[in-house]
């Protein structure tokens, strides 16, 4: 039966210490049932979609049932809140354990929305159908984008109604990962666990992650070096799509390099630094134009956490941190600059391409140009649809940017090309992904399973995309996200 069913779990994280995690089953559910299934991913994991789709399987996703041989548990973390540290840890999601792939790949699978935990504080430990299906949509669409991120397995509503500020549907995500280890599972450890025990979590991660590191001099300062360099990859491609992410806590930040927690996020329309979406980010700490720096305050956390490690003197040990972390702004800026010339359909690099680039931006601020229909227009050289276009400066720019493709060796074509392959038809604008939800929530599937399909593929200029490239009729500039529903 599980060997048809194809689990095949490993449980590596329940080998850590105790101090990690709470072996907890998920709280079975009253009713379960199957709203969406990622096939595709499904068998990538090798497991059987008809399994899944099965009671057996649905019971599975849904933690009434648990695979043999998994031992679920919920992890310990810790974090910074907007700025300020806490004690957190998995309050409403059990790990299942590792599903490791036919080709060899070792996935955390983990329900989310799954009951009540030891870290679960004043929570209900439930999730809702809207935001789950939310996570679902947007994680498969920033995989598509080629952004790395925590895939979307299923979701099952429980039979439950959750109390919010209504009552509505409960459901619960099947999430799968490379891993969930974050910034604040270190700082956790670091905080209330033995120098053998931040040891034990490093060297975890080391084998877990990042090949290679037995042949370095000083381990664990690779550690912090690959992560910055994930991390300065990651936060880049973000902005390349205008993507916001904006709960950038500690605790949301993974080890792995995988954009994790899709509560408040959404995608900038108006090209403006300051966007802002969440209803409780008051003060724009996790703006769109902030989330280089707070990537680099993050990584500070991690690298604090790691002292311990990095030296036996804890002045040498900051030191080696502090010149470390210092990396992350360029390391950033270059990743951004090759992006950002791949979006312009340059291919060789030259002093003022980052005024060209600036001088686009400011344009854009300006004219309040909407950020992926810009590049999409520029992709397709139909300069039409914005107010941008229109303008002298623009104009201007047009000019001098053409100047610049004339330079390089390629052909314009070469060029069009490199940009389509570089800037998405489409992202998930936000009033098409509320109109899936809305359906959604009403039970018509319809609408999601349309969106998820088109945005699929986000690179490919279509008819079909066409549609899902319209802005709204009213501008969202208003659109509000909220966290933790
Ligand atoms: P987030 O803002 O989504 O990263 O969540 C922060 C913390 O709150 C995490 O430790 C979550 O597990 C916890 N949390 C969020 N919602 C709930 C809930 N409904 N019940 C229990 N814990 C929750
Ligand atoms: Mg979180
Ligand atoms: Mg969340």
């Amino acid at each position: 039966d599980e060997h048809k069913a194809g689990w095949n779990l490993d449980n590596s994280y329940a080998r850590l210490p105790k101090k990690f995690y709470t072996k907890i089953d998920p709280v079975p559910v009253r009713d379960p049932e199957l709203i969406i299934l990622n096939q595709l991913l499904a068998k990538d994991l090798g497991l059987s979609p008809s399994h899944l789709k099965d009671k057996d399987g649905v019971a599975e996703i849904a933690g009434n049932k648990i695979p043999t041989v998994a031992e679920p548990l919920a992890q310990a973390y810790a974090g910074h809140q907007f700025g300020h540290f806490t004690m957190l840890g998995d309050g409403r999601a059990v790990l299942i354990g590792e599903q490791v792939t036919p080709s060899e790949v070792r996935f955390d699978i983990q329900l989310k929305g799954s009951g009540r935990t030891p870290y679960s504080r004043r929570g209900d430990g439930r999730a809702t159908l809207g935001p789950m299906l939310r996570e679902y949509i947007i994680a498969e669409a920033m995989y598509a984008l080629g952004i790395p991120t925590t895939r979307s397995l299923a979701v099952v509503t429980t039979g439950e109604e959750v109390r919010r500020e209504t009552y509505e549907k409960g459901a619960i995500l099947t999430r799968v990962a490379a891993s969930h280890i974050r910034v604040g599972t270190f700082q956790y450890i670091a905080q209330w666990g033995t120098v053998d025990e931040l040891k034990a979590l490093a060297d975890y991660t080391l084998e877990r992650h990042f090949e290679g590191y037995e042949s370095v001099e000083n381990r664990y300062l690779y550690l912090l070096r690959q992560v910055i360099k994930r991390q300065a990859d990651l936060i880049s491609r973000w902005m390349l799509v205008g993507f916001v992410h904006g709960v950038m806590n500690t605790d949301n930040m993974t080890i792995s390099g995988e954009t994790i927690d899709y509560g408040p996020c959404a995608f900038m329309d108006t090209y403006d630094p300051a966007t802002v979406f969440s209803s409780i980010d008051v003060k724009g700490r996790y703006a769109y134009g902030n989330q280089p720096n707070i990537g680099a305050w993050n990584l500070a956390r991690l690298a604090e956490s790691l002292l311990p490690l990095l030296h036996e003197n804890q002045d040498e040990a900051v030191k080696i941190a502090q010149e470390e972390i210092e990396t992350f702004p360029d390391i950033y800026r270059k990743n951004w600059l090759v992006g950002m010339r791949s979006k312009l359909g340059l291919f060789s690099e030259e002093e003022q391409d980052q005024s060209l680039i600036n001088e686009l931006l400011n344009l854009m601020k300006e004219h309040k140009a909407d950020y992926t229909n810009t590049f999409r227009a520029l992709s397709l050289n139909q300069l039409e649809g914005q107010n941008l276009f229109e303008s002298e400066e623009f104009l201007k720019w047009h000019l001098k940017w053409n100047k610049r493709l004339e330079k390089q060796e390629e052909s314009k074509e070469e060029a069009q090309t490199l940009m389509k392959k570089s800037n998405p038809a489409i992202i998930p604008r936000n009033y098409r992904v509320e109109e899936a939800l809305e359906a959604a929530v009403d039970g018509d599937y319809c609408t999601m399973e349309r969106l998820l399909d088109v945005l699929s593929n986000p690179y490919e200029y279509t008819k079909e995309q066409d549609e899902y490239a319209t802005l709204p009729e009213a501008s969202d500039q208003a659109y509000v996200t909220y966290c933790g529903t």
